[in-house]
C-alpha cells in the first residue's frame, strides 16, 4: 500500500541516507556539489584482502572550497583492525562527514586517509565499497520476503543457514522469528519498526562479510523494543568482533560498550576513550550521560 511505497521512498527523504549498492561505483561528490567521475585506478592498490585498520592523519574538510571554516579541523585518528569505535557528538559536530570520507564521497581538504596503510585515493573505489559495509538511518528494504531482502545484492549463493546466522549477528533473529511466517514474512507496510528495518540491513551487510562495517544509528528506533547495544549487535558470536566496526551513535546507551568512543565537537575531537575513561574524565561525554540526553 502507500505505506510501503513510502518506505521504498524513505530511503531518499534524506541527503544523507543511501545506500552502498546504489552508488554508482566511479561517482562521487566534489566539493563543487557536483557528480564526478573518479577514475578506480584498477590495479595500483588492491589489497587481497583488507584487514581494516583506518587512519586519518590530519585531516580538515569543507564541503565548498570557498568556506573559510572547515567542517573537519585537523582530525588524527587510528582505527585498528577489529576494533568497534563509536562516534559521538552533537547535531552538526562531523560525525557523518568522517563517515563521507571514509566512503570516499568526498576528499579531504588537507590531510590523508588510510586503510591498512595505503592511501585511499589510491584505492580502486568499486573493489573498496565491496569491502565496507554501511548501513544508513533509513535502510531501503523491499516487497520481498525477510529471507531475501537479507540475501539482497549478495552476489554469491547463500544458504539459509548463512542468512540466520547473518540474522542473530545483527540481532534480527528473534523478532523475525516471531514474524506471522518467520523469515518467509513478506516485508509490507508498517510490519517492522524502524530499528527492526536498521537491523535487518545489517544482516545484509554482515552476509557480505566486509572488513569496515559502517553504521549510522536509527535515530527512529527510540522505542524500548529496538533497544539494542553494539555489543549485542557486533559480536553476537563471541567477544571478539570480526571486523572494524564504526558507528554514529545517537543515543549513549547503545555503545557503551565499544572499545572505544570518539566524542566530537564542531569538527573536532574533544575526548576519546572507552565508556568507563570517559566518565571518569568528566567532561562533554560525561555530562551527557548524567543528563541522561537520549538523542545526541
Ligand atoms: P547529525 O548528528 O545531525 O547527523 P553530524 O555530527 O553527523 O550531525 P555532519 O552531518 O557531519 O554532522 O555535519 C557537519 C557540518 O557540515 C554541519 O554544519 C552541516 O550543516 C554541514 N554539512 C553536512 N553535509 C553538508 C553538505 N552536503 N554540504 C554542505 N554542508 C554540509
Amino acid at each position: 500500500g502507500d505505506n510501503l511505497s513510502n518506505l521504498m521512498q524513505s530511503v531518499g527523504a534524506s541527503e544523507k541516507v543511501f545506500q552502498m549498492m546504489d552508488l554508482a561505483p566511479s561517482q562521487q561528490f566534489t566539493s563543487k556539489g557536483k557528480h564526478q567521475p573518479i577514475s578506480s585506478f584498477p590495479n595500483r592498490s588492491k589489497l587481497p584482502n583488507l584487514k581494516g585498520l583506518i587512519e586519518f592523519v590530519n585531516v580538515s574538510f569543507s564541503y565548498t572550497s570557498r568556506e573559510t571554516v572547515h567542517v573537519l579541523k585537523d582530525i588524527s585518528i587510528t582505527v585498528n583492525p577489529y576494533e568497534v569505535v563509536a562516534l559521538v557528538g552533537l547535531s552538526g559536530s562531523g560525525k557523518s562527514t568522517i563517515v563521507n570520507l571514509l566512503l570516499r564521497l568526498y576528499e579531504p581538504t588537507s590531510g590523508q586517509i588510510l586503510i591498512d596503510g595505503h592511501p585511499l585515493n589510491n584505492m580502486d573505489i568499486k573493489w573498496l565499497r565491496e569491502r565496507i559495509g554501511y548501513v544508513g538511518q533509513e535502510p531501503r528494504l523491499f516487497r520481498m520476503d525477510v529471507r531475501s531482502n537479507i540475501a539482497y545484492g549478495c552476489t554469491r549463493d547463500v544458504s539459509e543457514e548463512e542468512i540466520e546466522d547473518a540474522a542473530k549477528q545483527a540481532y534480527a533473529h528473534d523478532f523475525i522469528s516471531c514474524l506471522p511466517e518467520g523469515y518467509n514474512t513478506i516485508v509490507d507496510d508498517d510490519l517492522l519498526s524502524g530499528g527492526q528495518k536498521q537491523r535487518i540491513a545489517i544482516a545484509r551487510a554482515v552476509l557480505r562479510d566486509p572488513s569496515i562495517l559502517i553504521l549510522d544509528e536509527a535515530t527512529s528506533a527510540l522505542d524500548a523494543e529496538s533497544e539494542y547495544n553494539v555489543k549485542g549487535v557486533l559480536r553476537a558470536d563471541g567477544d571478539k568482533c570480526k571486523r572494524t566496526v564504526i558507528i554514529i551513535a545517537h543515543r549513549l546507551s547503545t555503545i557503551q560498550a565499544a572499545d572505544r568512543i570518539i566524542v566530537m565537537d564542531s569538527g573536532r575531537i574533544i575526548e576519546m576513550g572507552n565508556h568507563k575513561q570517559l566518565l571518569l574524565k568528566d567532561g562533554l561525554y560525561a555530562r551527557l550521560t548524567r543528563r541522561q540526553v537520549d538523542s545526541v
